[in-house]
């Protein structure tokens, strides 16, 4: 895989799963990659940067765009918020000559990889069990019980879509995944010529 990493890599993940991390540490770090910033229709989080972090879009627009055919996937992730990969985003990337890193749901993931077929590798980020997952999740602080349950029960549901990525990738360690990743991605130093 080094030395042929693929053109669009399709992170996806239980929520609590460690993926957005994993994005993050590629993007920081390694210049090829580009983010596929996609458009939602939740409320900007105070952090958050329009046009960094996603496209914030009214319903209406999110709408217009699904019937101009705009999207290469759209999912409504919560109730009431939609989410969803543009294809001028993927081509803004692509023509800056990056390797284009998706951040989406498990089911987005899917419908990215049917579309972008071989060009595409998909890795699903595993918890390495439900109870470190719900550790997770409590640490965080940011969820109430009812959440906390909710998503557990949404993990549990989307782990069984796991076997329908190219990748499973078990986040136990974070470092010790971030070095799999790399291993994976990054294009092995080539030997000097006439080596
Ligand atoms: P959040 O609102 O916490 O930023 O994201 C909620 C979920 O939506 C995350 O699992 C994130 O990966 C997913 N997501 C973000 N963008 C997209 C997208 O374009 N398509 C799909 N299907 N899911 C997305």
């Amino acid at each position: 895989m080094a030395n042929n990493t693929p053109k669009i890599v399709i992170f996806s993940a239980p929520s609590g799963a460690g993926k957005t991390t994993i994005v993050r540490h590629l993007l920081k770090n390694f210049e090829q990659f580009g983010f596929s910033i996609s458009a939602c229709t939740r409320s900007k989080r105070p952090h958050e940067i329009d046009g960094k972090d996603y496209y914030f879009i009214s319903l209406e627009e999110f709408q217009q765009k699904i019937k101009e055919n705009a999207f290469v996937e759209w999912e409504e992730v919560y109730n009431g918020s939609f989410y969803g990969t543009l294809k001028t985003e993927v081509k803004r990337l692509l023509d800056l000559g990056k390797i284009v890193l998706f951040d989406v749901d498990v089911k987005g993931g899917i419908a990215l990889k049917k579309y972008f077929d071989k060009d595409a590798l998909s890795i699903f980020v595993a918890p390495p069990s439900l109870e470190v997952l719900e550790n997770r999740l409590r640490n965080r602080k940011s969820d109430s019980e009812e959440s906390i349950q909710k998503r557990l029960e949404k993990c549990k549901y989307e782990m069984t879509f796991s076997p329908q990525f190219d990748v499973i990738l078990e986040n136990n360690i974070l470092d010790e995944t971030l070095e799999t990743v790399e291993k994976m991605l990054i294009k092995a130093p080539q030997p000097p010529k006439g080596e």
